[in-house]
């Protein structure tokens, strides 16, 4: 555990919230599916000098002076991450990846174009266009959908005549709470029939592909990902815009992220980037993604055993979004809170065409990232879920909670969370 000595001395309130949460993620199993552990290699960088620095502009065109080493972080950044993607250039300046969505949005499109993205309850974020944020007052969404809930298959006949309706400028793909592959080439397909852009949104997965055990999109010829930093990828929390080949819409990119919405650029948080691309670049880390899979099935196969109602029948990646209101007549918001109680954190999520609300809606997501960070092998996990079920089927036996927060503990201290890779 880190030592936090200075704010100790100085900081005794802060102090005390900072134990506590290490405490927290020591003694819990860390299910949600967009959380992971960083190296502390990583959070060296993060806490690093370059949080004094502003470098505000881009490598060799800055407006302040001092940006010797700036320069050099922020090239190393980008060439990384142009490498780990094949891609031809790259931004690693928007701070998470909701900025960096909207960025790609402001570059290329006017007020009023149309986005063609995932329906949101079926698996879309809440950047692709949900009604309560500012970019559904500037552009106008349009959705596509999956065809069939029980495997996940996308209506891609549908998406296509949608797109050829509605002409969107951008065609998106990308999720976080699909627990299924996209077809990239029939995406692609269909918006150079239209002549769309083709933007992806792999925040939840480009650690899995990165890791080279799901498919690049770039591979079918995708113009634009866009990428948080801290999930799969276990990086800095931070955002990331990669762009094939376009050397226009890099340029827009950049404009638009500076001067257009941003100010100065994290450069701590560059810096842990480019220690997070480097690691992700390693074969320990590709072997890290093969283990977030096989993880992930292991839970799958308890879940289907136990005859838990999971969304698309089970996962291709890193999640798995559970029907509990179906299979245990309790609400997700009701999970979420006695799961908390013994020690695994999740989250509440709606499910396709949800009939409850999003604040107490019908369904769970949990995934194995963070778990398989700190060594979890499959039988571990087959474990997890089976402790998952148990606190599910019997959520009013006090008796039974404890001793299952017991075993949360015993498998949590077996596994502490490791400071590298
Ligand atoms: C997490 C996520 C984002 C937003 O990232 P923040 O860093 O929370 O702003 C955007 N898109 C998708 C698909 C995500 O899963």
């Amino acid at each position: 555990m880190n030592k936090y000595n200075f704010i100790k001395k100085q900081d005794k309130e802060i102090y005390r919230s900072f134990l506590g949460e290490e405490k927290r993620q020591a003694e819990g199993l860390e299910l949600i599916p967009s959380e992971n552990y960083v190296s502390y290699a990583v959070r060296e960088a993060n806490g690093s000098c370059f949080t004094n620095k502003y470098s505000e502009g881009y490598p060799g065109k800055r407006y302040y002076g001092g940006q010797d080493f700036t320069d050099e972080i922020e090239n190393l950044s980008i060439k990384r991450a142009c490498k780990l993607f094949g891609a031809k250039y790259a931004n690693v300046q928007p701070h998470s990846g909701a900025p960096a969505n909207i960025i790609v949005y402001s570059a290329l499109l006017n007020p009023g174009d149309k986005i063609l993205g995932m329906d949101l309850s079926h698996g879309g974020h809440l950047t692709h266009g949900h009604p309560v944020t500012e970019s559904a007052k500037v552009y106008k969404f349009v959705r596509y959908k999956m065809k069939n809930i029980s495997t996940g298959e996308i209506d891609y006949e549908e998406l296509e005549k949608i797109a050829k309706k509605e002409k969107p400028k951008i065609i998106l793909a990308g999720f976080s709470s699909y627990p299924r592959n996209l077809d990239w080439k029939k995406f692609k397909k269909i918006a150079d029939s239209v002549g769309a852009i083709t933007m992806a949104d792999v925040a939840h997965i480009a650690g899995l592909i990165a890791g080279g055990v799901l498919e690049n999109p770039f591979k079918y010829g995708f113009d634009i990902l866009t990428s948080t930093t801290h999930k799969t990828l276990r990086g800095p929390r931070g955002g990331l815009i990669l762009v094939r080949e376009n050397k226009d819409f890099i340029n827009k990119i950049n404009k638009t992220t500076f001067p257009g919405l941003q100010g100065g650029p994290h450069m701590h948080s560059i810096a842990a980037k480019a220690v997070c691309f480097k690691e992700a670049s390693s074969p320990s880390f590709s072997k890290y993604c093969k283990n977030i899979l096989k993880n992930t099935k292991a839970m799958e196969k308890v879940f289907k055993e136990k005859k838990v109602e999971m969304i698309t029948g089970g996962s291709d990646n890193h999640l798995l979004l559970l029907d509990v209101y179906k299979t245990f007549n309790i609400s997700g918001n009701d999970a979420q809170n006695i799961l908390d109680k013994i020690g695994i954190t999740l989250n509440k999520n709606v499910i396709p065409d949800d009939t409850k609300k999003p604040l107490d809606p019908s369904g769970i997501r949990l995934g194995t990232p963070a778990i398989t960070t700190r060594g979890l092998k499959e039988k571990d996990c087959k474990k997890v879920a089976e402790i998952i079920v148990e606190a599910l089927e019997k959520i009013d036996d006090k008796k039974n909670i404890l001793k299952l927060k017991k075993e949360v503990l015993k498998i949590s201290k077996k596994f502490p969370i490791p400071k590298s890779f």
